[in-house]
């Protein structure tokens, strides 16, 4: 669930843990452990800088002729003409985030922006995937944005987004991004534009990993919460399943998603190039504050600060613990990271518990139904918003078909006796009806993205 960015000047990171809590301490614990993984990680890479000339360059080699017809073809089949991506990821900007660099409390690095502005120049990287070249672009948002008159965004200050929602008396948070210090900083900006100076009155997370509530302590005081002034809400088995992935299997995940996002590699055209769902993961200081309410129902309906919410329960989705959630009054269908611009996987190389990608896109087709048909925004937890209720339905439906038809061609493969080792080269999405296709192709880039 935690990552870094900067494998060699990283001090240990139980030193920025606020452990207040029992459950924080075992965070806490898991992590100091994991965190000697990582700068043995970072040794063993500086030995591989050293090896015989010929066998492996640190600094990269281009791709062979092989690589570049692959990522030729992709360039001539990918639907790279639908720029509409371009066009929703950087509507409704604000202001930008001047600060390339964002410092952890305890002194380090916590998150930098800088080591990726090599993307910006407008040249074509052969050694890039030209999905994951094109995603990344996207990702480099940096500051903060409107979703509509009410409903705002932080973006590219962590892996995923943080929303503010204006409520009666304050603004309600959505998925306080990974570390306090982001978050912090992510409020900071919004408060100087938008936010009037109003306190934060509640924090919703929208499901169990931890790029969105390990940065709450950013957010909002403890004490507070404890005081009944900030409300928690959380889907139903919330602390059940963050306490079993980031603590009885955090160090095993932990050390298994450095390999996963290539964490440890250089930012560069032959390193790390971005994570999909955003550039990187903040490392800064991580903590959890219990939820005060957990959504119990599979749909529940109640005010949070004076602003009606409907929160549908979507288990075994992304995540085992989820929940999409809508505003009717303002016609906004927060989709949690069920619906962003990627194709998620189905079974995470870092250890995800595998999700189940029929049930995940019956859930999508609920909300299509329930309350994708007046929908006017639909927002996430990654990536930008979509605009227009033909958009919304649109990329709904296109991603709706594109778990279904995941699910179920890969059984009806298995069935004629396709093996787990064959099916990647067997299996081609194709899409279920026409006018959905292309938008799940564009939204959903093939094997460059993998969910937090
Ligand atoms: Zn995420």
């Amino acid at each position: 669930m935690v990552c870094a960015d900067a494998p060699i000047d990283r001090p240990h990171r139980e030193s920025t843990m606020n452990a207040t809590r029992p459950v924080t301490k075992s965070l806490a614990a898991a992590l100091a452990l994991a965190v000697p993984l990582a700068l043995v990680g970072g040794a063993a890479n500086a030995q591989r800088a050293t090896a015989p000339a010929g066998h492996f360059d640190v600094k990269g080699k281009g791709p062979s002729t092989y690589t570049l017809d692959v990522l030729e073809r992709s360039r001539a089949t990918l639907p790279f003409s639908d720029t509409r991506d371009f066009d929703e990821q950087k509507r409704g900007f604000i202001a930008p985030m001047t600060e390339l660099k964002i410092r952890a409390d305890a002194g380090h690095v916590a998150w930098d922006m800088e080591r990726y502005q090599f993307l910006l120049k407008p040249e074509r990287f052969d050694t890039i995937h030209p999905s994951l070249d094109r995603i990344s672009k996207l990702n480099m948002n940096y500051g903060l944005y409107e979703v509509i008159p009410g409903i705002y965004q932080v973006r590219g200050f962590d892996l995923s987004d943080i929303s503010f929602v204006r409520g009666k008396t304050g603004w309600i948070v959505i998925d306080p991004l990974t570390a306090a210090e982001t978050a912090r900083a992510a409020v900071k900006l919004f408060q100087q534009h938008v936010g009037k100076g109003l306190p934060i009155t509640a924090v919703i997370y929208s499901h169990s990993h931890g790029d969105h509530w390990g940065g709450v302590r950013g957010v909002v005081d403890e004490a507070d919460v404890r005081a009944g002034k900030v409300q928690i809400i959380a889907p139903r088995d919330f602390m059940r399943h963050t306490i079993s992935e980031n603590v009885y299997a955090g160090n095993a995940m932990n050390r298994r998603l450095f390999y996963q996002y290539g964490i440890l590699l250089p930012a560069s055209p032959y390193g790390h190039v971005g994570q999909g769902l955003g550039m990187n993961v903040a490392a800064g200081a991580i903590g959890l504050i219990q939820p005060t309410k957990v959504v119990e129902k599979d749909i529940e309906e109640f005010e949070v600060d004076g602003v009606k919410m409907v929160f549908q329960n979507t288990p075994n989705t992304e995540a085992p613990s989820k929940m999409n959630t809508y505003i009717p009054d303002m016609k906004a269908l927060w989709m949690a990271e069920n619906v962003t611009a990627t194709l998620h996987n189905i079974y995470t190389l870092r250890g995800a518990q595998v999700r189940d990608p029929l049930r995940w896109s019956k859930y999508i087709a609920r909300a299509l139904y329930l309350y994708g048909q007046e929908a006017e925004v639909m927002f996430a937890s990654h990536h930008w918003p979509r605009w227009g209720n033909a958009r919304i339905q649109e990329v709904l439906r296109g991603q709706r078909d594109l778990y279904a038809n995941m699910n179920n061609q890969v059984l009806h493969y298995a069935n004629q006796g396709v093996t787990i080792n064959e099916i990647h080269n067997v299996y081609r999405f194709r899409p279920a009806c026409s006018g959905c296709g292309s938008t799940a192709a564009t939204t959903a880039r093939p094997s460059t993205t993998a969910a937090a």
